[in-house]
């Protein structure tokens, strides 16, 4: 693997090399998608963010939405729902948090969005952005608050005061892993007219993790050594990339039972030799045929590291999996970080020629009509349907 990783690598490097030497003008016009072919054209969208609380307001908002995205030609949209949506369905306290699922606003997006012709996804994290009161931690909710991840610091310092950030679930927890695929399958069954499961980042949040006691033993038994899970050893890379393996085996296996056209796909970094640390083992997913597209996030102002990253993931995946690269308009905390509409369209038509099947934009809040109006007199202008892979 690491040999392969090396070879591969260094072709990119070569490639990347040769390509680099050509300068990508500035100003130049972006051309629609090459006759029309059918293309991914997604966009990240957080509803609850969105919609009002009030049913009737609500639902001509979601209209007027998905009917602008649609007029955009935008053909997916890839809605962000929290484990607390499921929960806020049958328990008021968490309806609070989330008013929108006193009319199941998700369902309503999903619904309208069929009848004018666009895909919704469900993006879900599984292990990531989890709170103390989330669901997964709640024993009301059959949840239990030992599958939270620890952090090295966390261990280091027992005694202190400080409450536990419980912010990310350990996969390696067979009893946390069957509660996420028992609420998407819950999900799955309840909408029947979403089209795929996107799953946000599929591991832990960063490389202080995990020592939870079942890391810790795990290691133990596993390597016969007292290791640290948490560092980038091979064996801890390896232990990390167990659990989220199994959940996205099963997974698979749960929607080609339950709705066998829904699609599987994953997000997150460019590079799966950094991303494998953290559990993300999307290039094997991907080898193994268990993903019907992966969504590398490529955030940045410079279009030669945008066509550079985009290539590599390109390269990694080759036939087994299509790349549809992410693309932002804006991200993170720094106001630096916002790439102008000439930026965005440069992106989108690099992302074409470096191979992918499409794009997704981060995310709609940024979206104002002016990248609306650009999208679809630029590189969205001919209407085209989602592809026919992985169906
Ligand atoms: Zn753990």
């Amino acid at each position: 693997m690491k040999k392969t990783g090396l070879i591969l690598g260094l072709f990119a490097i070569l490639a990347v090399s040769v390509i680099s030497s050509t300068d990508i003008p500035r100003g130049y016009a972006v051309q629609p998608s090459p006759m029309g072919s059918p293309e991914i054209r997604a966009l990240w969208m957080v509803p609850r963010l969105i919609f009002d609380a009030d049913p009737e307001k609500g639902k001509i908002q979601i209209r007027e939405y998905v009917q602008k995205m649609a007029n955009a030609h935008f053909n997916t949209l890839l809605v962000e729902m929290p484990s607390d949506y499921i929960a806020a369905l049958t328990d008021e306290r968490y309806q609070k948090a989330i008013p929108i699922t006193k009319w199941d606003a998700l369902g309503e997006l999903i619904n309208f969005a069929h009848e004018v012709g666009l895909q919704v996804h469900l993006w879900y994290s599984f292990t990531d952005y989890k709170s103390p009161r989330s669901p997964e931690f709640n024993p009301l909710h059959n949840g239990n608050p030992k599958w939270a991840a620890v952090q090295i610091k966390e261990r280091m310092e027992p005694n202190k005061e400080r409450p536990k950030r419980m912010s990310v679930l350990c996969p390696l927890n067979p009893d946390a892993r069957r509660w996420e695929l028992g609420l998407l399958e819950q999900v799955i069954k309840r909408y029947p007219l979403l089209s795929g499961i996107h799953i946000e980042e599929p591991g832990y949040s960063g490389h202080g993790e995990c020592v939870c006691d079942l890391c810790l033993k795990l290691f133990q038994e596993i390597y016969g050594t007292a290791g640290l899970p948490e560092t980038n050893s091979p064996q801890a890379e390896d232990l990390k990339c167990l659990g989220t393996t199994d959940f996205i085996r099963n997974l698979r296996i749960k929607i080609k039972a339950l709705n066998p056209g829904m699609l599987l796909s994953v997000n997150g970094g460019y590079s799966w030799q950094m991303d494998r640390p953290l559990g993300r083992n999307w290039k094997q997913w991907a080898e193994l045929k268990w993903l019907d597209f992966y969504t590398p996030q490529i955030y940045t102002t410079d279009a030669y590291k945008f066509r550079s990253n985009a290539q590599d993931t390109v390269y990694a995946l080759g036939n087994d999996c299509p790349v549809i690269p992410g693309i932002a308009v804006k991200w993170g905390p720094k106001e630096r970080n916002v790439n102008s509409v000439e930026t965005v369209l440069r992106e989108i038509d690099l992302a074409r020629q470096a191979g992918a099947r499409g794009v997704v934009i981060y995310k709609d809040e940024f979206l104002t009509n002016e990248y609306l109006s650009a999208l679809k007199s630029g590189p969205f202008k001919d209407k085209v349907p989602f592809p026919k892979f992985g169906k």
